[in-house]
C-alpha cells in the first residue's frame, strides 16, 4: 500500500505537578499509543469531543508538539527523528489549516503578501513569476486575483478560510492537517469550503488529515475515520463500514446525535452518562466505562486491545473481543 503517513503508537503526554502527591509529577496523556495509517491523496476523518486528543496528534504528526512515545513516519521518514534542516526542508509537504482564518492572518498584510511571504522564504517558485503564481493559486482556491491587494478584514469569514487554504497550497503540499477548518463558519459556508477541499486533493494529490467534532461533516470528504476519545483511538475504519455500522458504544452514541434529515426515520438517540472525565486522572481499563451502558466487570479492570473486526475496520471495545 503507498501510505503517505504512518503513525505507530502515538504518544503524548503533558506533566502535571500533584500538590497531592508532594510535588511528585504526574501525566496528562493526551494522547495514549495511537497508531493508523493514511494512503496517498485520501482523506482520513479524526472526530471526537473536545479534549479527546485529536488537536494534539495533528500537532504531533507535524513535530509541532514534541511526541512522548512513538513514530511518526511521514513518506518514508521519521519526523521526530530529523535534524532540524532536514525537518525545514520538509515544513512545506507537511502543513496545517486552523479553525479560525482571522487569527492565523496577518492584519496589517494585503492577501498577495501574506500568501507570497511563505512562497518566497521556501523559494517554491523563482522571484520574477512570485506575482502569477500567487495569482493562479487564489483563482484556484476561488478568490478572484485583482483582490490580492486587499486585507483580510475586507473578507467574509468564508472568504478568509480560502485564503487560509491559498497560503497553504501555495507551498506546494504533500500532506494537509485541516483542524476543524469549518467549525466557526456558517453550515452553508462549511459546504463550500468542503467542496474546495475536495476538489484540490484531487488537482494536486493532497492528503488530508481532517479533524472535526461534528461526524456529519467528516462523513463529505472521508475516506476513512477514526474516532476517539480520552487519548485513545476506539474505532477505526473505511467510512463505508463505519457509517454503515458504527461497532464502539461510544461511536454508537455520537452516530445517534446526528440529526436525521428525515423527521419520521426512526432513531433512537443515545444520550451519554456524565460527562468526561478528566484526562489528568482517567477511570481504570476502559476509559468510557464510566459512561458505557453496555459496562461489563471486565471493563473496569482490563484495557481493552484494538480487535479487527474485518475489512481493517478495528473496535477497541471487551464486546468485540476476538479471544
Ligand atoms: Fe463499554 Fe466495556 Fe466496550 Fe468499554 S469495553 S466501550 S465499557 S462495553
Amino acid at each position: 500500500e503507498d501510505y503517505i503517513l504512518e503513525v505507530r503508537d502515538l504518544k503524548k503526554y503533558y506533566p502535571i505537578k500533584s500538590s497531592v502527591l508532594g510535588g511528585s509529577k504526574n501525566y496528562v496523556k493526551a494522547v495514549d499509543g495511537v497508531s493508523f495509517n493514511i494512503k496517498r491523496g485520501t482523506t482520513m476523518g479524526l472526530v471526537g469531543e473536545s479534549g479527546c486528543g485529536k488537536t494534539t496528534i495533528g500537532r504531533t504528526i507535524l513535530k509541532l508538539h514534541e511526541k512522548s512515545g512513538g513514530e511518526v513516519i511521514f513518506n518514508g521518514q521519521d519526523v521526530h527523528k530529523l535534524s532540524k534542516k532536514a525537518l525545514r526542508a520538509l515544513r512545506p509537504k507537511m502543513q496545517i489549516i486552523f479553525q479560525d482564518p482571522y487569527s492565523s492572518l496577518s492584519p496589517r498584510l494585503p492577501v498577495g503578501e501574506i500568501i507570497g511571504e511563505a512562497v518566497r522564504q521556501h523559494k517554491i517558485v523563482p522571484k520574477e513569476e512570485l506575482n502569477s503564481y500567487v495569482d493562479k493559486i487564489m483563482e484556484s482556491c476561488g478568490l478572484q486575483s485583482f483582490h490580492a491587494d486587499r486585507y483580510p478584514h475586507e473578507f467574509s469569514g468564508g472568504q478568509r478560510q480560502r485564503i487560509c487554504i491559498a497560503r497553504t497550497l501555495a507551498l506546494n503540499p504533500d500532506f494537509v492537517v485541516c483542524d476543524e477548518p469549518v467549525s466557526a463558519l456558517d453550515v452553508s459556508i462549511q459546504a463550500q469550503i468542503i467542496n474546495l477541499l475536495k476538489d484540490l486533493q484531487k488537482e494536486y494529490n493532497l492528503t488530508y488529515l481532517f479533524i472535526s467534532h461534528d461526524l456529519s461533516v467528516v462523513e463529505h470528504i472521508s475516506d476513512t475515520i477514526g474516532v476517539m476519545y480520552l487519548g485513545t483511538m476506539v474505532e477505526y475504519g473505511d467510512k463505508v463500514d463505519i457509517f454503515k455500522e458504527p461497532l464502539h458504544p461510544y461511536t454508537k452514541a455520537l452516530f445517534s446525535a446526528i440529526p436525521m434529515p428525515d423527521p419520521h426515520a426512526k432513531k433512537n438517540r443515545i444520550i451519554l452518562q456524565g460527562s468526561i472525565p478528566s484526562p489528568a486522572n482517567p477511570p481504570s481499563g476502559c476509559k468510557f466505562h464510566t459512561r458505557c451502558s453496555h459496562c461489563m466487570d471486565i471493563c473496569k479492570k482490563e484495557v481493552p486491545q484494538p480487535n479487527d473486526v474485518g475489512n481493517g475496520h478495528i473496535v477497541r471495545c471487551h464486546l468485540y473481543n476476538s479471544k
